[in-house]
């Protein structure tokens, strides 16, 4: 393999490669080759109650009982969502809640469980 990319850190020409990952040994340096290219993925960084930070496919824990906007249903403390999708706006978690359906949450009124 000689088309190591050297260390986009140090210069060294010992580095190797780790599935999408080269690691240079010298100075510990880890980097992709296209990361100038990405764009940086820091746009929708939306955390829970405790400032933990949820992912798309979480499962989070509602902390306090949430009424559903235009019905009498309620979706009480303690109910677990699975899978949730994270979009922006105002209520940033869009997921399905069980015997309720699809809806919209507010991730300060979640923590990941
Ligand atoms: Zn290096």
């Amino acid at each position: 393999m000689d088309s190591l990319p050297k260390c986009t850190k140090c210069g060294s020409e010992l580095t190797y490669q780790d599935g999408l990952l080269f690691i240079c040994p010298e100075c510990s340096h880890e980097w992709t080759q296209d990361e100038d290219e990405k764009t940086p993925d820091t746009s929708l960084v939306i955390k829970d109650a405790n400032g933990n930070i949820l992912q798309d496919g979480d499962t989070v824990t509602v902390i306090k009982d949430l009424k559903v906007k235009g019905s009498s249903l309620v979706v009480k403390v303690g109910t677990k969502v699975k899978n949730i999708r994270l979009i922006e706006g105002d209520h940033d978690i869009d997921c399905k809640v069980d015997g309720i359906g699809p809806m919209k949450l507010k991730s300060q009124f979640v923590k990941k469980a």
